[in-house]
């Protein structure tokens, strides 16, 4: 389909290299955000489709744990290419299914390709270590192994990015993939793989890509929690789904990779530069409408900068524009269903019943809300406390450095922050203290590489993704001797 064509997509289920009817033959109705309009019928699964894939991933996993690393390689820099190639038609589908704005869109293009190059090269990282054994005549040796079937479950948010992340690692390594995008991307984060792994030459089953309705994720979750076959699960979406499926994977003694929500800060030093932190706040927290899972929620001055600061930041909040992803100069696009829309909305008209006080935005438009940009907000108010998905920062004044990580500290998540100073020690003395995963000095939240040991800590997850970080998480480390000779035995 070309970049502009606005025919309705018929998606069906990626199972065994075949596209197939869901075993109910349904469809739900896929849409842009922005328009309502339908953009796809798409198969909906159940738990019987998923066992399927599951099957046809278990059934290719011996062959694919096998292939050498070369082939490995070839498809992974065979699929970067084919999706280069498709450039302007996904980024496109990502303003259509997603409401993603067009430098957003065109930040995943750029993101996946080298994600896909940088696994290509991870088929040839080491998988073995010799360990000095005491026993005299043992070669003793800790060896990495594929695991098997790996099932991924990816959000809509940057579908792109997150589900080619959820697949690429499992996959170099050799182990076999079912993916489960978000109902809310089911194309450009799931089903797109399904055409170009199987055009780069990825052999039957080794990636499967099963999709479902809204709401009705939980029974295919559930037989890919429960499935002997699958040995290992990733999960990259909201903290209340991922602790649910926590619970289920430990019943089950599965290990799962969770990438989880966040409540960013930003901290900005007296000693930063105005111009610099005005423009890295206004990215950091409403790049994507405010829907990553590294946005800057709170941003964290210091008094003696903050009344500048914070009228510059008002300002060019308010000047953001808004409106339709598909326009090249959209900032704001719409949030991703009525819905979350709602949440934003009334998250915001709570705080500020409570005392907070809007300095730009805080409203909705149509399917979009304001940039928005607040002060005073409660640290009991539900704003303060949980991950609010949209474009929403709230400003906070400190008398100091460790005042500001007082601050920053103060959120049961722990994914990305940001301290913006001109004093890399300062800033670094500082960034040690922080309770994350990630922390940029002198830049804001939102950064990702694909080689980078990427996750969170507290309630934002477990695990790292990114380059051979990831090999933890998708590979079973194993103990090997071998014994040179005989060696005696007591009796
Ligand atoms: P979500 O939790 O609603 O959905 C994520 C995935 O879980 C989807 O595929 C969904 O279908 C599936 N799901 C729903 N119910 C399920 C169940 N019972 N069992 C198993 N899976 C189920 O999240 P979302 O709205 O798609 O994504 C936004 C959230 O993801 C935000 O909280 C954001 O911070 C987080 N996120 C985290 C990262 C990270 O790397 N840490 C990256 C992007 C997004």
């Amino acid at each position: 389909m070309s970049a502009t064509e606005t025919s309705i997509r018929d998606c069906l289920h990626f199972i065994g290299g075949e596209w197939v009817e869901p075993g109910g033959g349904s469809r739900f109705d896929d849409t842009d955000p922005f328009t309502g309009d339908v953009v796809a019928h798409v198969a909906d699964g159940s738990r019987e489709d998923a066992r399927a894939a599951v099957e046809a991933a278990a059934a290719a996993f011996p062959e694919w744990s096998q292939t050498p690393p070369a082939a490995r390689q070839a498809i992974f820099l065979k699929a970067a290419d084919i999706l280069e190639g498709r450039r302007d038609e996904v980024v496109e589908w990502l303003a259509r299914e997603t409401g993603c704005t067009f430098g957003f869109g065109m930040f995943q293009m750029g993101f996946v390709p080298g994600l896909f190059r940088q696994a290509a090269g991870a088929a040839y990282a080491p998988t073995g270590t010799v360990v000095p054994s005491d026993l005299p005549g043992a070669f003793s040796m800790g060896v990495r192994r594929p695991v098997g079937v790996v099932g991924a479950i990816s959000p809509w948010n940057a579908a792109l990015i997150l589900s080619a992340r959820a697949i690429a690692a499992p996959l170099v390594f050799g182990n076999t993939v079912v993916l489960k995008p978000s109902e809310e991307s089911p194309y450009v984060g799931g089903l797109l793989w399904g055409e170009i792994f199987a055009e780069a030459g990825l052999p039957p089953g080794v990636l499967n890509v099963v999709t479902h309705g809204r709401g009705r994720a939980g029974p295919i979750a559930d037989e890919l929690v429960e499935s002997p076959h699958v040995r290992r699960i990733n999960f990259t979406g909201s903290t209340a789904t991922g602790r649910k499926l926590a619970e289920a994977a430990g019943r089950n003694l599965k290990r799962v990779v969770l990438e989880l929500g966040g409540q960013n800060p930003l901290i900005v030093l007296a000693d930063a530069d105005l111009d610099y932190a005005v423009s890295a706040s206004a990215f950091g927290a409403y790049l994507h409408q405010g829907q990553i899972c590294m946005s800057a929620r709170k941003i964290i001055v210091e008094r003696p900068i903050a009344e500048e600061f914070t009228s510059r930041l008002a300002e060019k909040t308010a000047g953001l524009s808004l409106g339709d992803p598909k326009e090249h100069e959209t900032i704001i696009g719409p949030l991703i269903t009525e819905r979350a829309l709602e949440t934003v909305k009334g998250r915001v008209d709570d705080a500020v019943r409570q005392g907070a006080r809007v300095l730009a935005g805080g409203e909705a438009v149509g399917p979009c809300f304001q940039a928005t940009l607040l002060a005073d907000v409660p640290p009991d108010a539900e704003l303060a406390r949980v991950e609010t998905f949209g474009p929403v920062a709230a400003i906070e004044v400190v008398d100091s450095g460790e005042e500001a990580v007082a601050h920053a500290n103060a959120t049961t998540y722990g994914l990305a922050a940001g301290i913006l100073t001109s004093n890399p020690d300062r800033g670094l003395a500082l960034a040690e203290q922080l309770q994350s995963g990630i922390v940029h000095v002198n830049d804001q939240p939102v950064h990702d590489e694909p080689q980078m040991p990427f996750g969170g800590v507290k309630d934002s997850g477990w695990g790292r993704f990114g380059g051979t970080f990831a090999m933890d998480e998708f590979t079973e480390l194993r103990w090997i001797t071998v014994q040179s000779g005989t060696r005696p035995f007591p009796f």
